[in-house]
């Protein structure tokens, strides 16, 4: 299909190759009680994974020490950010009536961004299996803490093809175990992020291209080592499902906080999206807590919108940024993605309410403003989850719609979600305050 045919079956796709900042609402959403039985995977698999992730408590507590004080749960906190949302709607008249909170997954243990979640429960997860299969565990998990673990994992490789922060986080919780880790980087990935893989002593092979050639290198490397296991972003369920558990500790800080979440109190989410696991596997996770109370949107650069190409021409991983002319290189390295994960399109695809696209140049104010008015660094790629609350006004139909009227939206919480920044170093951090300051 021709770029003029495209457009004509989808015109939207007419503004997403201007690089435009658009919002594109999903037509296919249904209420979530029923589809939920016939999506690819069930609220069973994340009860698995939150009772897997339990049962490595107390080893990650053991290993990484500065979860000691959640005795082994990676978790980030929820915080409301009242300042902020005032700059938003003085700076961009975004019209925020309900409340902002940051869920500040920047700030998660371990490899500090939302792939602490998925990433290290994959890790966690073959391990797992691997030790029962060979008889190395019995009921403490602390075992994998032991030399004589580490000396058996020695004999296993892991592969995973990444944009910078999932290598990080399966690099750390690999090289904790002794595995010998290798991590396929793209052109796009930052130089600490390289440096401080090798640092802790994982291989890391750089491309020259974008993000799909590394993970097919990375793929294709593991397939020919029986002892290898290739963590594969663009198809994992366990990848998804570990970030899917987020949302059942999300809905009890929400209680804690006494906010509430219902048919009067509508919950605005906004996941920034690369590939589209960790937004995906968040949004499964929300949807089976909070029912069709919350709308999930996804958020993506200008230039690397590669999720909304393929959702909304339906075209999945049939379709890469490039098709329509544009480059996929963006200062949010995280979600420098070409070509969307069709695993996660497809699953996704009744239930996401929306994607909006956003602007390098506003990532960096978003940035900026939230250093300046809460005191927080979150890094471009986390900050790109504010043009939710930004242009959420802007969606009159949608909102109409959706019965979300101005009672509603004034008792509305919205959680933009800062999916990593904490490991950032420091001249990387003033780098990215800099950058397009008018
Ligand atoms: C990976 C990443 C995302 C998006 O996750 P995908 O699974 O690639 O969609 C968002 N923000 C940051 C900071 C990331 O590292």
């Amino acid at each position: 299909m021709n770029i003029d045919q495209l457009i004509e079956r989808t015109p939207i796709v007419e503004q997403i190759r201007a690089a435009k900042e658009v919002f594109w609402v999903n037509p296919n959403v249904c209420p979530f009680d029923e589809i939920k039985g016939n999506l690819p995977l069930a609220a069973s698999d994340i009860d698995d994974a939150e009772a897997r992730l339990a049962r490595f408590a107390p080893f990650i507590a053991r290993k990484f020490p500065e979860t000691a004080p959640l005795h082994g749960m990676i978790e980030s906190p929820l915080t409301d950010v009242e300042r902020m949302k005032d700059f938003l709607n003085e700076s961009y008249d975004a019209g925020v009536t309900g409340r902002l909170l940051l869920k500040l997954d920047s700030h998660l243990a371990v490899s500090g961004s939302v792939k602490a979640r998925g990433g290290i429960y994959e890790v966690l997860k073959h391990s797992e299996d691997l030790a029962l299969a060979n008889n190395l565990l019995h009921d403490d998990y602390t075992v994998f803490d032991s030399e004589a673990a580490r000396a058996f994992f020695e004999k296993y490789a892991i592969h995973v093809g990444s944009t910078g922060n999932l290598g990080l986080s399966i690099g750390i919780m690999g090289a904790a175990l002794g595995y010998r880790t290798t991590v396929h980087m793209s052109a796009d990935a930052k130089a600490w992020k390289k440096n401080l893989l090798r640092e802790k002593g994982v291989t890391v092979v750089e491309y020259a291209s974008d993000y799909s050639l590394a993970v097919q290198e990375g793929r294709k490397l593991a397939a020919e080592d029986p002892f290898s296991y290739f963590v594969d972003d663009e198809n994992s369920t366990a990848l998804f499902l570990g970030y899917a558990v987020a949302a059942r500790r999300l809905k009890k800080q929400l209680v804690e906080q006494e906010i509430a979440v219902d048919a009067a109190h509508p919950l605005f989410v906004y996941l920034p999206c690369g590939v589209g696991g960790a937004p995906g596997g968040l949004a499964f996770g929300l949807k089976h807590e909070f029912g069709d109370h919350v709308f999930c949107f996804f958020i993506e650069p200008t230039q690397a919108p590669c999720m909304l190409l393929g959702m909304a021409t339906g075209l999945h991983n049939e379709i890469c940024v490039q098709d329509v002319g544009l480059t996929g290189r963006t200062t949010a390295d995280g979600l420098a993605v070409g070509r969307p994960s069709k695993f996660v399109g497809k699953t996704v695809e009744k239930f996401v309410s929306g994607i909006f696209t956003v602007s390098d140049e506003n990532l960096h104010a978003y940035l900026r403003g939230l250093l300046k008015t809460e005191g927080v660094f979150i890094e471009p790629s986390a900050c790109a989850a504010f043009q939710g609350a930004v242009k959420l006004r802007e969606t009159g139909r949608f909102l109409a719609e959706n019965g979300l009227t101005a009672e509603r939206l004034r008792a509305a919480c919205h959680i933009a979600w800062a999916t990593g920044g904490s490991m950032v170093p420091k001249d990387e951090r003033e780098a990215a305050i800099k950058a397009f300051r008018a």
